[in-house]
């Protein structure tokens, strides 16, 4: 299923669901965290519906690749220059509350609230 009329995220992709965006291309969307933990704080998905990292297969290799190698150029034109920490949680023990992949990035000058 590219596209699950029931999630959260790709409720935004389809811009049923309004949210700040950071960055956007033809297959990955990146918009800021509701609930920040730090001064910036983001979320980079794929487009297309993947529901855990435990869904993907090596069809997705460019992708996986695309999301962590987006984060550090993203980082940088936010303003972010002296690090930042990338997580992505993956089902119920990993703490995935929203089941849509999802990479959270996340910098800025601490104290942060979480993390
Ligand atoms: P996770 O626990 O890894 O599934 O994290 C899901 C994240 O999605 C949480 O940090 C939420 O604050 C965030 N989130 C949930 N709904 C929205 C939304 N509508 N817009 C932006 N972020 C959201
Ligand atoms: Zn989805």
């Amino acid at each position: 299923m590219s596209h699950d009329p029931n999630c959260i995220f790709c409720k935004i992709v389809a811009g049923q669901i309004p949210s700040k965006k950071a960055f956007e291309d033809a297959e990955l969307l990146v918009f800021h965290d509701i609930n920040p933990w730090a001064p910036v704080h983001v979320l980079i998905i794929p487009k297309v519906h993947i529901t855990t990292l435990y869904d993907v297969g090596p069809e997705h290799d460019a992708l996986l690749g695309r999301m962590l190698a987006l984060a550090p150029k993203l980082m940088r034109e936010l303003g972010v220059v002296n690090g930042f920490r990338t997580l992505i949680n993956t089902g119920d023990d990993g703490r995935q509350e929203v089941p849509h992949l999802h990479m959270h990035v996340m910098g800025g000058p601490r104290p942060w609230s979480k993390g």
